[in-house]
């Protein structure tokens, strides 16, 4: 892959270590603004070409948040649940670690427990637990506040009453729950859920604590006995007002946004729309909160941790940055007539170039 721009990426690597098995990558997109923290991401189908995007989403994300750091990524080809993973984790951190602007962080299929043996290999990890003095970003639902705070600024965009709302989710893990424990906290009515089990619904809206429990302890939404159960995919066509995609990249596309009936699309995820997708729904008159707005939530709790911070004054962070960054890049979207990513995007780019002009990029964090 060949796909460098202005911005980056600084540096791609690619790991294989045939004693553990381990196959991943990591990618430092920009540091201009500081160190890169990301997420590792643990899967069997993780690519190079998708850490790379994803590690652009956070330079963007940590730049129109305001934080001084550069956006990265990492994969682990792996089934998280395979049980070598502690060995493949471990075998990562170690073969990663002089790669000091980097700093890891939980991400879909990593949690806050494989941090801790990335911090026993190399020290430098952020989404620790609590006990060892973290700031459990999955467990406190850091993103999933930041969506809930993001969705009140955009439902005063297009006049939709958050309270009362129907709102639907897909994928039902930390950022899943955490979104829908928030939403429906601000009056929302939670009308379906999904993970890969498939999707569970109900009209007068499901009881999330119940919900949460039963995929916490049986690992599927579907185990639930409440709702209609149905096909993963179609929530996506559900009868709501605030869809949230917050499981895997690209599952909005062409091939499905006719279904979609909601007026409000958080992304939960990175890059759960396709741009095309994305353009043809806002032409439509669907409002699409872009992801590095809307989930920037765990980035700004990981940037807390960083500077020690405690969790209340993460959660008071999360809640100013969201608001201020969804109600500026809506107002220039109207005003300039772009897509909301666009918008977004700009004034990201525009941070990121002013600091890369400022800056001797060979500085290395310690
Ligand atoms: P997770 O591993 O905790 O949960 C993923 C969920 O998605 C699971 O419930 C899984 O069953 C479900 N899923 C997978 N494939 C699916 C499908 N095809 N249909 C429906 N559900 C499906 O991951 P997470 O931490 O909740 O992250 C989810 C997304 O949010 C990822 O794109 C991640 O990059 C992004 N994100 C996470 C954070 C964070 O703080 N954890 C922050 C920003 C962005």
């Amino acid at each position: 892959m060949n796909d460098f721009d202005d911005l980056g990426p600084s540096k791609l690597l690619q790991l294989y270590d045939p004693e553990s098995g381990l196959r991943g990558m990591v990618v430092v997109d920009n540091i201009a603004l500081g160190p890169a923290i990301g997420g590792v991401r643990i899967s069997p189908t993780v690519s190079l070409q998708e850490v790379a995007r994803l590690a652009r989403t956070m330079t963007l994300k940590s730049a129109i948040a305001g934080l001084d750091h550069g956006g990265g990524k990492a994969g682990i080809i792996a089934d998280p649940k395979q049980e070598n993973i502690e060995q493949l984790v471990r075998a990562f951190a170690r073969m990663m670690g002089g790669v000091e602007e980097y700093v890891p962080a939980p991400d879909m299929g990593s949690d806050e427990s494989m941090m801790v043996w990335i911090k026993e290999e190399i020290g430098r990890v952020l989404g620790l637990p609590e006990e060892v003095g973290g700031l459990p970003l999955d467990k406190l639902g850091a993103t999933g506040y930041g969506v809930a705070e993001c969705a009140e600024i955009a439902c005063n965009h297009i006049d939709l009453p958050l309270q009362g709302a129907r709102a639907a989710i897909q994928g039902f893990g930390n950022v899943g729950r955490a979104a829908a424990r928030f939403l429906a906290k601000k009056g929302a009515v939670i009308v379906a859920v999904s993970d890969s089990s498939g999707t569970l619904t109900h009209d007068r809206g499901l009881n999330i604590d119940e919900l949460i429990t039963t995929k916490l302890h049986q690992g599927a939404v579907l185990e639930s006995t409440q709702g209609t159960t149905l096909p993963g995919d179609a929530i996506f066509g559900l009868d709501c007002d605030i869809l949230v995609p917050a499981a895997t990249p690209d599952v909005i596309h062409r091939g499905n946004l006719e279904q979609v009936k909601a007026r409000l699309i958080l992304q939960g995820a990175n890059i759960p729309v396709t741009l095309e997708a994305e353009e043809i729904l806002a032409g439509k008159g669907v409002l699409v909160v872009p992801d590095f707005i809307a989930n920037a939530g765990g980035l700004i709790m990981a940037a807390m941790e960083y500077r020690q911070k405690s969790a209340e004054e993460a959660f008071v962070a999360i809640e100013r940055k969201i608001k201020k960054n969804t109600d500026k890049i809506l107002h220039k979207a109207k005003k300039e007539n772009l897509l909301p990513r666009i918008a977004a995007e700009r004034l990201a780019v525009e941070r990121v170039k002013a600091a890369m002009a400022m800056r001797n990029l060979s500085y290395q964090w310690k």
